[in-house]
């Protein structure tokens, strides 16, 4: 049995138990959480996080794996605090998230020494505390993948060989980042099935989606209730379509909600709502919309469900 890192500690695989595979208990901008903190309203955003992570729970959730890297502001106390409380494991990352921008320190640092501060979060600790990363994040988005977002893709995969920890690379299937970050993890000698490649159910282009699982790594169907990028319509269409043709176990389904995000001011949820933008976005869709939906449509059953929630999560992160 292997163990997994969480904030509250190693456990055993067999423990992780139903996961979501990409959620976050709150995202911001840590520069400007840390410059205006008056701004931010901490008990606000810990209520919002211990309102959906228990919501989760009530659906048979035991683990979020929680993607927040550098600019997402991660904060493993925070992290700690939710899942103290609500008794739902967290399992926290390391890595930056940027779809180009790196601070001076790290663009006049070479690949190695970025990839030494990701294995020091997950060997000895994050952010001055004994919690351990337990995977890598990096991400690409519509402006591809720059010279900066390949050092980071390379500084993941030689922390992800020096330490054994998976991958988790966010993607931008409009402008076909995939193909591209895969080459990158397999040109430095990653194992492609520890590797996930976000966001992959964006788009419904099976051939697409299916180009990557042929490569091995696992595909996020991870943002259900995002409409502005692909209504849920549509995701579980390509959801069914992908599980009839057999690829259940490289499959991830989840949300990517953020409990509170600072991208847009408080009013903007019910503007996105109200445009049609964002569809019951939670922690709790997937089992109140997704599951229910693809049953009904033949294509899962509790061998698929067990597949896609509980072993694949697992497998990824254990290998
Ligand atoms: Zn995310």
């Amino acid at each position: 049995m292997a163990e997994v890192q969480t904030v509250q500690g190693a456990i055993d695989e067999a423990d992780l138990g139903i996961v979501l595979a990409h959620e976050h208990v709150r995202f911001r901008d840590e520069a400007v959480a840390e410059e205006f903190p008056s701004r931010y309203d901490e008990q606000l955003e810990l209520d919002a996080a211990l309102l959906h992570v228990r919501a989760a729970a009530a659906h048979g959730v035991r683990t979020i794996v929680d993607p927040t890297a550098m600019f997402g502001g991660r904060d493993v106390r925070f992290m700690k605090r939710v899942a103290d409380e609500t008794g739902v494991g967290i399992v926290a990352c390391t890595g930056i998230y940027s779809y180009d921008y790196l601070p001076h320190y790290f663009e006049n640092r070479d690949i190695d020494t970025m990839a030494d501060h990701f294995v020091e979060d997950i060997e000895r600790g994050c952010q001055g505390t004994d919690i351990r990363a337990a995977f890598l994040k990096c991400a690409a988005d519509a402006a591809g993948v720059t010279e900066n977002v390949e050092k980071i893709h390379r500084a993941c995969a030689r922390a992800s060989l020096q330490t054994g920890a998976s991958i988790m690379a966010h993607s931008m299937p409009a402008v076909a980042t995939g193909p591209r970050q895969v080459d990158i993890f397999e040109e430095e000698g990653v194992e492609l099935a520890r590797v996930q490649i976000a966001h992959c159910g964006d788009t419904d282009d099976l051939s697409y989606i299916e180009g990557l699982i042929d490569r091995g790594v696992y595909v996020g169907l991870d943002r259900y209730g995002l409409e502005m990028f692909l209504p849920i319509e549509k995701r579980n269409a390509t959801a069914a379509e992908l599980l009839r043709r057999g690829h259940a176990s490289q499959l991830m389904i989840s949300q990517d909600f953020c409990a509170s995000i600072d991208w847009f001011p408080p009013e903007a949820a019910e503007t996105f709502e109200a445009s049609g933008g964002i569809r019951n976005w939670s922690m709790t869709l997937v089992f109140e919309e997704v599951v229910p939906a693809l049953r009904e449509m033949g294509v899962m059953d509790d061998a698929s469900f067990n597949e896609i929630f509980v072993e694949n999560p697992r497998r990824w992160l254990t290998a």
